[in-house]
């Protein structure tokens, strides 16, 4: 496995060299939208702290992490209305992974409502600001 890329597009979202739609932050992790959302609302949450995907990473990142993920789904859960939050998560390109810092995808479900490609499709930015305006709304 290679080694981490300080360089990668996440990282310099993190680093605040790349714009994100933000949901939330605290000291450990990250919230934002996903560019290229598979259903309205498809959101990310990294731990600031940088490894290439889940399998280098240190447990320590995974309680709080989790921590956002939970209350990241809750909100999306509310905020559209949603009958389910598919939680994903990809290691190194044979599982589909694309960007090589730790991410966890929230991605609220409808019943029937069939999931688009991964990462094909860039979304309109004004409507990536307020689903992640109504994500923070639903925040506890
Ligand atoms: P993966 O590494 O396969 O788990 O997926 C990376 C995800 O990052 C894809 O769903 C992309 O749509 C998303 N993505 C790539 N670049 C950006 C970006 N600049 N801002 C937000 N999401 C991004």
């Amino acid at each position: 496995m290679s080694a981490y890329d300080p360089q990668n597009i996440f990282a310099k979202i993190l680093r605040g060299e790349i714009p994100c739609h933000k949901i939330c932050e605290d000291d450990y992790t990250l919230a934002f939208m996903d560019i290229m959302p598979q259903t309205e609302g498809h959101s990310l949450v990294l731990p600031k702290t940088g490894s290439r995907n889940l399998l280098d990473a240190d447990p320590k990142v995974f309680t709080p992490l989790m921590t956002t993920v939970q209350r990241i789904a809750l909100a999306s859960q509310k905020a559209f209305n949603a009958d389910g939050i598919l939680i994903m998560q990809f290691n190194e390109p044979a599982a589909g992974q694309t960007v090589f810092h730790l991410h966890v995808h929230v991605i609220p479900r409808k019943q029937g409502v069939t999931l688009k490609s991964h990462g094909r499709e860039t979304a309109d930015h004004a409507v990536l600001a307020k689903y992640a305006e109504m994500i923070r709304a639903e925040l506890q």
